[in-house]
């Protein structure tokens, strides 16, 4: 048995969290839950939240991060195994600009399935254009 933690009573999946908003449980672990999301992208798309409130990839404590990673792992195996999915797109949004919504970090696992690939809402892979290598160089070098 687990205990909710979410502690903003303004963020939605704080609410959840603790049980004081609705969503379809799927999942959990002691340092995080995983819930259906409420507008799948495609059918079975799933949530999965730190049950401590951080806003975004930056904020999330690692050991947070370390346990929505363990449970995205059992959530797309329950995906193949249970949904005869295809395969998974992990995803997350971190500030505005990536198009985060919610800001409670989550990470999106999206089921995919062979059939539906350029059928689904999914935009993948996305169109790739040739490389500046001296642009691509030169950019690594500050990320180094
Ligand atoms: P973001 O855009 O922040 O990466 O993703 C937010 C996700 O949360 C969206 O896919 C949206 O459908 C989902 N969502 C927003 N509000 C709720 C809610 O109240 N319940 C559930 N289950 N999902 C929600
Ligand atoms: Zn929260």
């Amino acid at each position: 048995m687990f205990l909710g933690v979410g502690t903003e009573s303004d963020c939605i999946f704080c609410q959840i969290v603790v049980g004081s908003s609705p969503a379809t449980k799927i999942a959990e672990n002691d340092r995080a839950i995983a819930f259906m999301d409420i507008n799948p992208a495609t059918p079975g798309h799933v949530l999965v939240v730190p049950r401590s409130h951080a806003v975004d990839l930056l904020d999330v404590e690692p050991d947070d991060l370390a346990s929505c990673a363990r449970l995205t792992q059992t959530v797309a195996q329950r995906a193949k195994e249970r949904l005869e999915a295809d395969g998974v797109n992990l995803l997350n949004c971190s500030g505005a600009a990536a198009g985060q919504t919610v800001f409670h970090f989550h990470l999106h696992v999206i089921v995919r399935f062979r059939d539906d690939v350029g059928k689904d809402r999914i935009g993948l892979p996305w169109e790739t254009v040739p490389s500046n290598l001296a642009e691509v160089q030169r950019i690594g070098e500050l990320l180094v």
